[in-house]
């Protein structure tokens, strides 16, 4: 059978990469919505390799050029959140949420409340909704299936165990690309070398993150909602390799891990072909050639947003919106030159600290506190650079 696919934020690094495996398949899927930021170029062009019948462009602005880059074509071109909310609960059995950033949060919920099976990458939605889509998933029998390579290996090594076996999950971090650096060096690194991750090929947001390791903050918390898992019980090492992607320990002492070559497609193809698999192109392990596996501590000293999330993740409430939205505009600024490195995780603290907002009962509530959070952070900004 085939399976229908909705691609949000298509023209991005992990939504170029399920592309590339579904334009492989054809006989599996079938391409019907494709959405993108501004790019209305590469929006139209990717919905006419693919012949999906849904293109939308986020930016108003952009709905003309779509329209005109679309015609003659079978695919109806739209533009804004109404009709993002459309390619996500629409026609399709499987949406990958692949848009960077809370922005992905309302297409995300749309495809959840539609009952869709959820390909997640877009991890800044679940962590600013939390609770509220993880219930709404249950409510509506949708099913989440995690594409971020640490939660797709850790689900991987869950199945067929029951969870109650479950001691604790232990998420891997490349480290980034400051991984040796001392904190003299990370003063004055530039957006550039934060960009260049060692071991993936990433949009520039998540690459930041990774520097920082804000990302592995970040991922502490999407374990925490995806797999019911308290603080306490999902730890963090440095794997520079990034050959194992993560690991379970079961009550019995046994550890699970899933390896593989650092490749997005091969945890976007488990989500794709789930519960089955499907062949990816991607380069096989060679473990002899590999030599070694290095496993370390991580340096909460040198990079304190891993314990800045922590921290978040152990407050709840609207901590984890907080923290997100900070950093969102901490990584913008700090791309624009605006701030530098290290003052990133400064400023989501200071964030966190001067937070006062109440836990969300709504989506409508999530989207204020972060709303708000953005302005208060982006005010904070301007008196950094001055
Ligand atoms: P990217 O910047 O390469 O692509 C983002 C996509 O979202 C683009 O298609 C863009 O047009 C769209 N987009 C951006 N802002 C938007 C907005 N305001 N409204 C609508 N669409 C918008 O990012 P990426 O690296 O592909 O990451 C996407 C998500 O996947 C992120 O949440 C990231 O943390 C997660 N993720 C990425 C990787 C990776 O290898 N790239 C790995 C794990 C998780
Ligand atoms: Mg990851």
């Amino acid at each position: 059978m085939t399976r229908k696919i909705s691609i949000l934020g298509a023209t991005g690094s992990i939504g170029s990469s399920a592309l590339d495996l579904v334009e492989r398949s054809p006989d599996r899927f079938k391409v019907t919505a494709v959405t993108a930021a501004t790019n209305a170029q590469a929006l139209a062009q990717i919905a006419r390799r693919t012949n999906a019948t849904l293109a939308v462009i986020a930016d108003e602005q952009k709905r003309g050029e779509l329209q005109e880059r679309l015609a003659g074509t079978s695919c109806r071109a739209e533009a804004g959140e109404a009709a993002l909310l459309e390619a996500a609960a629409g026609d399709a059995d499987m949406v990958i949420a692949a848009i960077v950033g809370c922005a992905g949060l309302q297409p995300v919920m749309a495809a959840v409340k539609a009952g869709k099976i959820v390909a997640l990458a877009n991890k800044e939605a679940l962590i600013t909704a939390g609770e509220l889509m993880t219930d709404a998933a249950t409510a509506h029998r949708a099913i989440i299936l995690p594409v971020d390579s640490e939660h797709n290996a850790i689900f991987q090594c869950l199945a067929g165990n029951s969870k109650d076996d479950v001691s604790k999950i232990i998420l891997t971090a490349s480290g980034g690309p400051f991984r040796t650096a001392s904190v003299a060096a990370l003063e004055s690194v530039s957006p550039t070398e934060a960009v260049a991750h060692p071991n993936w090929s990433m949009g520039a947001k998540i690459s930041v993150d990774s520097a920082t390791l804000m990302n592995k903050g970040l991922e502490l918390i999407e374990a925490h909602y995806l797999f019911g898992l308290p603080s306490e019980r999902i730890e963090v090492v440095i794997h520079p390799q990034s050959t194992v992607h993560s690991l379970v320990e079961f009550v019995d002492g046994s550890v699970l891990a899933q390896l593989g070559a650092p490749d997005m497609r091969i945890p976007i193809a488990y989500a794709l072909a789930w519960p089955g698999r499907m062949e990816t192109p991607a380069e096989r392990l060679n473990l002899a050639r590999l030599g070694r596996l290095d496993f370390e501590a991580p340096d909460i000293g040198r990079f304190p947003a891993l314990r800045v999330a922590r921290e978040a993740l152990e407050a709840g409430g609207a901590a984890p919106i907080v923290l997100n939205a900070a950093n969102e505009i901490a990584v913008a600024s700090f791309l624009a030159g605006r701030i530098r490195f290290l003052d990133i995780a400064r400023s989501v603290e200071q964030a966190l600290a001067e937070s006062t907002a109440a836990a969300p009962r709504s989506i409508a509530d999530v989207l204020e506190i972060d709303r708000a959070t953005r302005e208060r952070v982006e005010a904070s900004m301007t008196e950094i650079c001055d």
